[in-house]
């Protein structure tokens, strides 16, 4: 299906336009982050998912709407069984950015088929480099698998790989250092995330663990003076260079640093509910139309315009615990 390309149709009542999906391309995932899940999730029936075919539809139809950015996420997009057919398709948009959030762990296996498909960059999660803590905070992962995974990565020829790290007081934060010691050494970036409150996660009190991006960025300070650079993604993260290494910082600031600003982001998740904020509920079922019209997307088209009109101006975080958004990270789509 050929689109009619209109790059000024999403624009939200605030005036900032969405240039960005990030789409879940399943709820599933080979761990359980302690800020992520709790122990035990029951996970979506098959025929509540969308299937390929209507994920690479919606992006399809973003693309033709002036979206220049779609990121793959989850759950674990790598576990999704033949996604490689919707890499290899959306590969064929024309995105001026194409990304995809992994754990990791399958990476070994895809690396060289991701980058052959055009994926140009992967921001991988990883916590700690301490096994032990590893396994802890993921209750399941292997630390050697994820190595292996950026290992692989690199080997492919990703020359834009970022790791992302969620800091928890008491948990990794005394793993700061070790981890930007890790970018620096493989030349790749780094950002730092505060946990945010989505789901109700049964490990910690969101407000025990709660460590602010200025308490990191002042640990790391300690041994690399860190100077704000212009570097956009068209993400979230607030960038730093050192001195002396190619390697970026970044931060990801909910609470601290409001980024709702300039917002230029929505979300799909697998069972085609389109959020408009990662801190609030608003959103609108796509999955209905899809079905409906399996051969015609328009309909599809005007309910994504439409939908412009409910994005809110910002999330309010808090730290004291609260969860204010029910969804588990899993099934925002990170
Ligand atoms: N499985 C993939 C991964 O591990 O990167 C993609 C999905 S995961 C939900 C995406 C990102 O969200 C990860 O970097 C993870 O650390 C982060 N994340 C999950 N729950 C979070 C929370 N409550 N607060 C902050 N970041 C969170």
């Amino acid at each position: 299906m050929t689109e009619l390309l209109n790059t000024t149709a999403l624009v939200d009542r605030f005036g900032r336009r969405v240039r960005y999906v990030r789409l879940s391309v399943t709820d599933r995932c080979d761990f359980r982050c302690v800020y992520c899940m709790s122990e035990k999730m029951t996970f979506l029936p098959r025929d509540q998912v969308l299937t390929l075919e209507e994920i690479g539809r919606i992006a399809s139809v973003f693309t033709s709407l002036g979206v220049e950015k779609i990121r793959l996420t989850g759950g674990e997009p790598l576990v999704r069984r033949d996604l490689m057919e919707l890499v290899d398709y959306i590969g064929t948009l024309g995105l001026k950015d194409f990304t995809m959030t992994t754990n990791g762990s399958q990476l070994p296996r895809f690396a060289t088929e991701l980058k052959a498909a055009g994926l140009h960059r992967l921001n991988i999660s990883l916590d700690s480099l301490d096994p032990e803590k590893f396994r802890r905070i993921t209750r399941n992962g292997d630390l050697h698998k994820v190595l292996a995974g950026i290992d692989a990565a690199q080997a492919a020829g990703f020359s834009e790989i970022k790791i992302n790290a969620v800091v928890m007081r008491g948990r990794n934060d005394d793993e700061v250092l070790a981890l930007v010691d890790m970018v620096r050494k493989r030349g790749i970036d780094i950002s730092f995330i505060e946990e945010m409150p989505l789901g109700n996660i049964s490990d910690h009190g969101r407000d025990e663990t709660f460590c602010s991006s200025d308490e990191v960025k002042a640990m790391i300070e300690q041994n690399y003076p860190l100077t704000p650079l212009q570097h956009m993604t068209g993400g979230p993260s607030k960038y730093f260079s050192m001195a002396d290494s190619r390697s970026r910082i970044g931060f990801i600031s909910p609470h601290s640093h409001n980024f709702c600003g300039d917002c230029n982001r929505v979300r799909v998740t697998v069972e085609g509910q389109l959020l408009l904020c990662l801190g609030n509920e608003h959103s609108v079922d796509l999955k209905p139309i899809l079905r409906a019209y399996p051969k015609d997307n328009g309909p599809l088209r005007q309910a994504i315009i439409s939908a412009m009109e409910l994005k809110p101006e910002s999330h309010h975080f808090t730290t004291d615990g609260e969860v204010q958004v029910v969804r588990f990270m899993n099934m925002t789509g990170g």
